[in-house]
């Protein structure tokens, strides 16, 4: 019976474990933390949006997306929607595509797959932190910090990226990767909140809108993305703002300048805009300035707007507004460009961008290329996937690939 280690027991290496124990394989997964699938549970605000039925390669990005593919048709989201359905998962689809579990819980997620492991005999070690692989004579052996040493015909790293380390996911694995001579694409941070250099965000956080935010730098439009954008008190943040953070991250990496653009009413363009604030200063010239935006923007929003515009007197009728103070105002609320500090940091990214260079794996099987008989699965290599189930999918069918092909005597 082939031995198979998988080091890291979250979503990518528990599915590479029934894959594994399914085709025959004696399967023990070890996890540094103290229990299984910490992250599935944070997942989908605890709902845990577990895949994306809109699934295509374009919303996957690394230097080689295309790498993807390979495991994503090996494994498909039909093939994950029915081996959820078949653990117990009754499924439902959601706005964009997005699959979440019928409970509405990510902990019934984790709960199916730990009954099926321990169902199967896959064997799960807990507190046991990975500290160097090594291969002599077609053997693996596996360390971990408390000073034990495991025996393996395979190995698959399965240790996520950097992003919520308290969720265990600390970068150990692309240094055990690195150590085996794999070279690793320099990890960033991707689905991060971003900051912006204003102030004012502590007078308008909570607020929501659903809009169109772009990515500028030196006045080319680098990325986009429309939805539901959340004001916050360090900046703004909201799926459409995480979808475009990696490119965000990829120029403050290259050190430019970047800017987000709001479009804060999406639906109209800036002429149709304009004409529309003309007919309600004109309709009603004796309301005040600020009171003639109720109704049409959110209420807290409106002085901030005023002042970005550069109005002095934000209660003035609104027939005293002069064209250039309209212009000005038709400006904000269609092009409003604040500038970015930086994103927020490890311990807020959802995906860590970046990771083991997929070049050196072989996409059939996810087998290195290097070290035959290691095999790498999910965040852990240099493959991210956009908001919306797609990063869950990546590590179901990058698992399952791993697992399946790693049983393989
Ligand atoms: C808050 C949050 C919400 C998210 N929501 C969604 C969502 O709704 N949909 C979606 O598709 N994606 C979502 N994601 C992303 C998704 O959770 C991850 O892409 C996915 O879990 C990655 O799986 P993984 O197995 O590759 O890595 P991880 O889940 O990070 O698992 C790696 C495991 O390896 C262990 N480990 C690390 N190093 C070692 C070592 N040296 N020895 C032993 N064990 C080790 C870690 O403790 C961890 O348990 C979210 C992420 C976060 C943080």
């Amino acid at each position: 019976m082939v031995k198979v280690i998988i080091v890291g027991g979250g979503a990518s290496g528990l599915m590479a474990g029934l894959a594994a124990r399914s085709n025959g394989a004696e399967v023990t997964i070890l996890e540094r933390m103290p229990r299984v699938g910490k992250k599935i549970l944070a997942t989908g605000n605890g709902r845990c949006n577990f895949s994306n039925v809109n699934l295509s390669i374009e919303n996957y990005h690394g230097k080689n997306p295309r790498f993807a593919q390979g495991a994503l048709n090996s494994f498909n989201v039909q093939q994950t929607i029915d081996y959820f359905e078949y653990l117990g998962i009754a499924h439902k689809v959601e706005e964009r595509g997005k699959v979440y579990p019928m409970s509405d819980q990510a902990a019934s997620v984790l709960d199916v797959l730990r009954y099926e492991l321990e169902k199967l005999g896959v064997v799960e070690t807990t507190g046991a932190e990975v500290v160097g692989i090594e291969k002599k004579n077609n053997c693996f052996f596996v360390h971990t910090s408390d000073n034990k040493h495991y025996q393996a015909d395979r190995v698959i790293i399965a240790a996520g990226g950097k992003s919520y380390p308290n969720l265990g996911s600390n970068g150990s694995g692309f240094d055990l990767a690195k150590k085996l001579g794999h070279r690793i694409v320099e990890p960033f941070q991707a689905l991060v909140q971003v900051k912006l250099a204003e102030e004012f965000y502590k007078q308008i956080k909570g607020i929501k809108f659903i809009g169109t935010v772009e990515v500028l730098s030196g006045n080319n439009v680098k990325d986009k993305a429309t939805g539901e954008i959340l004001f916050t008190e360090y900046g703004i943040s909201g799926p459409p703002v995480l979808d475009v953070s990696r490119v965000v991250n990829q120029l403050i990496h290259q050190g430019k300048e970047v800017w987000l653009k709001l479009l804060l009413l999406k639906d109209m363009t800036e002429g149709q805009l304009d004409e529309l604030l003309i007919y309600r200063f004109q309709t009603q010239p004796q309301k005040s300035l600020i009171f003639n935006f109720v109704g049409l923007l959110n209420k807290q929003l409106t002085p901030v707007i005023l002042k970005e515009a550069g109005i002095k007197d934000i209660k003035k009728p609104a027939g005293n507004v002069t064209t250039d103070e309209r212009k000005k105002i038709v400006s904000i609320l269609h092009n409003w460009c604040l500038k970015v500090t930086e994103t927020r940091g490890w311990k807020s990214a959802q995906v860590t961008a970046g990771g083991v260079e997929v070049k050196d794996i072989n996409p059939k099987t996810m087998e290195s290329k290097l070290n035959p008989g290691l095999y790498f699965a999910g965040e852990v290599m240099d493959i991210d996937g956009d908001c919306g189930g797609f990063n869950l999918q990546w590590a179901w069918s990058s698992g399952y690939t791993a697992g399946e092909n790693a049983a393989k005597y």
